[in-house]
């Protein structure tokens, strides 16, 4: 019999993602989970508004996904995937290049969402030297988040989370997020920069998600694409939290008429079951690695790619995201959000509230400067666990981002709880 608690015995061994040790509350040992809702070592529920880090979009434990993994691990858990192949890494791939924007017609296994990005950046700098062209440069959006490996920070803006690292980091060229006011400006810049370079443009569409759920328009951000596109820059589509529904479409780029190079997800590809990245590409990228050179491989991979419990998930996940009940919930969420926007619009100490699909996001005004290391965060946070409301600001922007199954009584209490929080602030 252990008698230390979960979270007492967790203080002892583990080592928590962005998170400072020293100072963190004691974290909440979660046991199982059903819906929107974990339940904690006394049973107590939490109702999980963020959805687990945006990547659980069809509730907890689901029994869909649950069964076809179980099957599925009394089949064939995992399988090297060069020179071999197993069902469920086909028929994923068949469904994704199904339901994707357009062109796309290769679908490429990763891990996860960071690992997504560094295929991608890697396929676009070796697609232009397969043909003898020299392209080093990459363009990428000021306040992007692509990732915490290396070349995923490379591409991602200079913040807190790669400051330690800058100078390791390389070169990238950032630009402001589009609208109709400073487009031309944009446009002007790259082409002082030297875009017969620039080997591939990375962006989050309509959505920076890490950067504070900053929201920007489908318009001026489908004209920067088309000059891109007309000066050879390859368009990678980040849509590893834009993807499955979140921003209303199934994908961020159905919004725009410009259609990506290539297009990265994980988060919510899998449910949220299981870790899974994918990175897609158009014909003509992929023939660009066709050659009796050896040397024009895509020299990449990792143990675990394709791994079939990981496809499964995702390919149960895809049965209950085409499910027209699942567009539903969707509107149903982007309604009620709708109305609590209004309310929100009122109040003083809100700031920039915004709405883009299922995801509602607002700054709290403060003395100290917006951002991911503005205090108030931890004190938020704070607020909203004794309330038993999972939801974790980025610095002083609060924002809720459910899983899809989300009730309305259960989203009432969200919006509830942030109703006390700005009548105390
Ligand atoms: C979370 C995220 C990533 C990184 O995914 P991980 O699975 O955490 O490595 C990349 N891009 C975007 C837009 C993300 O939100």
């Amino acid at each position: 019999m252990q008698t230390k608690s979960l979270s007492a015995r967790d203080l002892d061994v583990i080592w928590h993602p962005y998170t400072q040790m020293q100072t963190a509350p004691v974290p909440i040992g979660m046991v199982r989970g059903q819906g929107a809702l974990l339940f904690d070592e006394n049973d107590q529920s939490y109702i999980d508004a963020t959805s687990s880090w945006w990547v659980n979009i069809h509730g907890h434990a689901h029994p869909h996904i649950a069964q076809q993994l179980a099957a599925q691990a009394l089949q064939l858990e995992h399988c090297i995937f060069a020179g071999y192949t197993h069902p469920p890494a086909v028929n994923l791939a068949e469904r994704l290049l199904q339901v994707l924007p357009g062109n796309q017609r290769r679908v490429f296994y990763s891990d996860n969402g960071s690992t997504a990005i560094e295929v991608a950046l890697k396929m676009a700098i070796q697609y232009w030297d397969n043909q003898g062209i020299r392209k080093r440069k990459i363009l990428a959006f000021n306040n992007a988040y692509h990732g915490d490996t290396f070349g995923a920070m490379s591409v991602s803006g200079r913040s807190v989370f790669t400051r330690v690292f800058d100078d390791l980091l390389f070169d990238v060229h950032f630009i402001d997020v589009p609208n109709a006011a400073n487009l031309s400006q944009l446009i002007a810049t790259i082409d002082g920069l030297q875009p017969e370079d620039i080997a591939a443009f990375v962006f989050e569409p309509l959505l920076q998600g890490s950067g504070g759920m900053i929201m920007y328009e489908a318009n001026a951000f489908d004209q920067l694409l088309q000059y891109c596109k007309s000066r050879n820059i390859l368009l990678i589509a980040d849509e590893v939290m834009t993807g499955f529904g979140r921003t209303g479409k199934n994908f961020a780029m159905e919004y725009l008429q410009t259609l990506p190079d290539m297009i990265c997800l994980s988060k919510g590809l899998t449910g949220g079951a299981m870790a899974l990245g994918v990175t897609t590409s158009t014909a003509a990228i992929y023939e660009a690695f066709l050659s009796n050179d050896k040397l024009k491989t895509l020299f990449h991979g990792h143990s675990f790619t394709a791994n079939p419990l990981a496809c499964t998930a995702a390919l149960a996940s895809m049965d209950l995201f085409m499910d027209p009940a699942c567009a539903a919930n969707r509107q149903r969420i982007h309604e009620k959000h709708r109305a609590f926007l209004q309310e929100l619009q009122q109040i003083a100490i809100v700031k920039h509230p915004r709405l883009l699909g299922t995801i509602l996001a607002f700054e709290i005004s403060t003395t100290n400067a917006d951002g991911y290391t503005n205090s108030l965060a931890d004190e938020l946070h704070r607020f909203f666990r004794a309330r038993r409301i999972m939801l974790r600001p980025l610095g002083n922007t609060l924002y809720i981002l459910p899983p899809y199954c989300i009730t309305d009584e259960q989203l009432e209490q969200v919006y509830q709880s942030i109703r006390e929080l700005l009548r105390e602030a």
